[in-house]
Order: C-alpha cells, then sequence, then structure tokens
C-alpha cells in the first residue's frame, strides 16, 4: 500500500474561516464538539464561535488549564460527556487552544468510538508551529510525558494569528525557541531573519509562522513516525527536557515553560556540536547570543549541572543505552544520534554560564 504519510489541510489564507466552513462541509458531520480550557474558552470562543460558519449543532466543553490536566482521567471525563451529549461517529471534534489541548484533543478523538475527525485551532505560537501539526497526540501518566498516545493527523490545522492578541509575553517566547530551533535545523536563512527580529511584531508573524509550518511539515511528511529524518526537531530537547523537569522540581530555579527550557537547550547542544560535530565556534557563539536576547538566563550551579546528567542518564535507558543528541554540523545542517560524555555537557554549561 502506498498512503499518504501526512495528510491535514493547513488553512492559513485571508478568508480561513469561509475556507474552514467550506472544507467542514466535506465531513457530513452530525454535529460539532469545540473543545477549550478556561483561558481559552474566555479569550478565544467567542471570536471562534461568531465566525463560524455551520448549520449544525454545536456544543463547547471546557476542561482546566494546564499541563497536569493532560491526563487520562480528563479524557475519561469528556469521553462520558461526549457521549451524554450526543456525540457519535461522525461528530467533528475541533480542539481549540493550545498544546496541551490539541494533544489531549487529538487522542480523545482518535479513541472515541474507534476514532472521530478532528480539527486543530491552535491558540498559542508555540501550538500553531508545532504542536497542533505532525499527527502526534496523547497523555501524561503521572509525571511521565506523552507516555499514552497515537500518531493521528488532525483533519485541517487552521492558523489565525489574531488569536495571538490575549497571549502573555512569556508563552509567545516559549513559541519563538521553537521557531528559532526549525532555523537551527533546517534553513540558515529563516535563521537570520528570526535572528535580526529585535522583536516578534504582528506584520511580521503570519510569515514567519508560515516558513516554521512548512519545515516541520516538511519534515514530518518524509517520516510520520519518527523513525529518522522527524529526529531533527529534538535538536535542544535532549539537555532541555531535563532541564524543564529539574527546574520544575527546584523551587531556587524558575519554573521554566518548555520553549524556554528548549532555548537554554539549544544553546548547550551548539556547544557540544563544536565539540563533536563540526558547528564552527563562531556559529555556537552566535546562537548563544541570539537566545540570550529574547531568553533570561539562568545560573546554574555545580550540584545543578550534576542531577541534570542523572536526569539524562535516567533517559538513556529509554534510547538504547545511549544519551542521544541530535547536534549541528553547520546552522541548518543537523546530525542525528550523537552522543555525549559528561565532562562534555560540563563544558556545555560552562559555556552557557560565561
Ligand atoms: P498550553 O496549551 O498549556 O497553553 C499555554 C497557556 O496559554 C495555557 O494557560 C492556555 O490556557 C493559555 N492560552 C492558550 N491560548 C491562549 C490565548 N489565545 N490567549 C490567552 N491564553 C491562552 O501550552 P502550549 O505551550 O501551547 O503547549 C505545550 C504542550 O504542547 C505540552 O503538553 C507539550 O507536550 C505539547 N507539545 C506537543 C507537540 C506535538 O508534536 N504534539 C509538540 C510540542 C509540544
Ligand atoms: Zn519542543
Amino acid at each position: 500500500m502506498n498512503l499518504p504519510e501526512f495528510s491535514s489541510k493547513i488553512i492559513y489564507n485571508e478568508d480561513t474561516f469561509k475556507s474552514l466552513a467550506a472544507f467542514i462541509k466535506t465531513f457530513k458531520a452530525s454535529n460539532i464538539f469545540i473543545l477549550t480550557d478556561t483561558n481559552t474558552n474566555q479569550h478565544c470562543s467567542s471570536y471562534f464561535l461568531s465566525n463560524l460558519e455551520t448549520t449544525l449543532a454545536v456544543e463547547v466543553l471546557e476542561i482546566e488549564v494546564g499541563e497536569q490536566h493532560k491526563n487520562i482521567e480528563t479524557c475519561f471525563q469528556l469521553w462520558e460527556a461526549m457521549a451524554n451529549l450526543g456525540a457519535d461517529k461522525k461528530t467533528l471534534l475541533i480542539n481549540l487552544g493550545g498544546g496541551v489541548l490539541t494533544d489531549l484533543g487529538g487522542f480523545l478523538a482518535s479513541t472515541y468510538k474507534r476514532g472521530i475527525s478532528f480539527i486543530n485551532i491552535p491558540t498559542t505560537l508555540l501550538a500553531m508551529v508545532d504542536a497542533a501539526i505532525g499527527g502526534k497526540t496523547g497523555v501524561n501518566l503521572g509525571n511521565l510525558k506523552n507516555q499514552v498516545g497515537v500518531i493521528n493527523p488532525a483533519k485541517a490545522i487552521l492558523i489565525d494569528p489574531s488569536f495571538l492578541a490575549t497571549l502573555p509575553p512569556q508563552e509567545m517566547r516559549s513559541g519563538l525557541a521553537e521557531m528559532l530551533k526549525h532555523g537551527l535545523i533546517y534553513d540558515a536563512a529563516y535563521w537570520n531573519k528570526l535572528s535580526a527580529l529585535n522583536k516578534l511584531t504582528t506584520a511580521d508573524l503570519m510569515e514567519l509562522i508560515k516558513t516554521s509550518i512548512e519545515i516541520k511539515t516538511t519534515i514530518v511528511a518524509k517520516d510520520l513516525h519518527e523513525n529518522n529524518l522527524r529526529k531533527v526537531l529534538n535538536y535542544g530537547h535532549t539537555l532541555g527536557h531535563a532541564i524543564e523537569s529539574y527546574c520544575f522540581n527546584h523551587p531556587n530555579l524558575p519554573k521554566l515553560l518548555h520553549g524556554e527550557a528548549i532555548a537554554i537547550g539549544m544553546v548547550l547542544e551548539a556547544y557540544l556540536s563544536v565539540e563533536i560535530a563540526s558547528l564552527s565556534k563562531a556559529a555556537a557563539k552566535e546562537i548563544k547570543q541570539v537566545v540570550l536576547q529574547s531568553f533570561p538566563k539562568i545560573t546554574f550551579t555545580e550540584t545543578d549541572i550534576e542531577n541534570i546528567y542523572q536526569l539524562l542518564q535516567h533517559d538513556k535507558k529509554n534510547s538504547h543505552g545511549n544519551i542521544q543528541f541530535v547536534l549541528l554540523e553547520a546552522i541548518g545542517k543537523p546530525v542525528i544520534d550523537c552522543n555525549a560524555t559528561f565532562t562534555q555537557v560540563k563544558a556545555a554549561f560552562d559555556f552557557y554560564n560565561s
């Protein structure tokens, strides 16, 4: 069989809502359920509902905000609510929110009645350029992230930057980190463009979001199940994830959003790229300087670094005994499946701290 790997329709023209209405008609859906969280119900629902052109019955579901609700208990409540409110096999689920919501809603739709159609309407920058795209859906298992899920692309993804008007600046920054990553792993010209910006303005945003989406979809279309090429999207994430969970559990360190931790991970892994791949020292310095332009610097002590390395070791059990890094040969040119020693990781922190 020759199945298309990744086939979500991405709607981001001037007439987004007209295109969405036309697209919804093609489903012959029985009704529409819109999944929101407390914030997106408050900030995004009325704008979305007033622009949604449909004659179908619409139900709005709301969950509590936050990563801690991305779990099977929330799904259970939603499966029950949907059944009680008459959701059937032809119900269309629309996920209106950030990455927590599109991950959870995608999983909910993929499992309800063995799978109903769903559309993602990302309302955070991070979800627009990353989480809502690429078919990864799922929930956390206790403290372990994304342990239960399926790969099932949304039928469509609607991008409307006007949702970002109410997004806090820290959340905008978190999305910017993933955009910088897209430049670093795929497109040096895009990296240069982002580096030259003093701040993200609405005028630039649509164009930049479009480039990031093109990069992500191109990569995902070639390797939906992350056997090979898709791993490049993990640049900055090996150390970034460890830093994210370490900071989350340590009162002396600030709690970082995902993208903020990834930004630090990208600087550290730039240093490793000099040591292990062939990235030039000048490029690593540039990456550090660009990241520190937009992200606050955190000071890590010797103990922090040792503990973060322990967390990496824990990860190692999950990947055939090696800590896997994506590194850079040059800006725009990644290499997958690299390994680094503790001494090299320690030196990377010295580079970041200096
Ligand atoms: P999020 O969904 O928690 O959203 C961040 C915050 O912004 C929340 O408080 C939310 O309620 C609020 N919010 C959302 N839209 C808003 C708006 N327009 N105005 C005001 N507030 C708004 O987090 P996120 O950063 O979007 O996503 C992080 C999640 O995405 C994580 O669970 C991560 O695992 C997942 N993720 C998934 C993928 C993937 O490929 N599936 C990729 C990256 C991240
Ligand atoms: Zn990420």
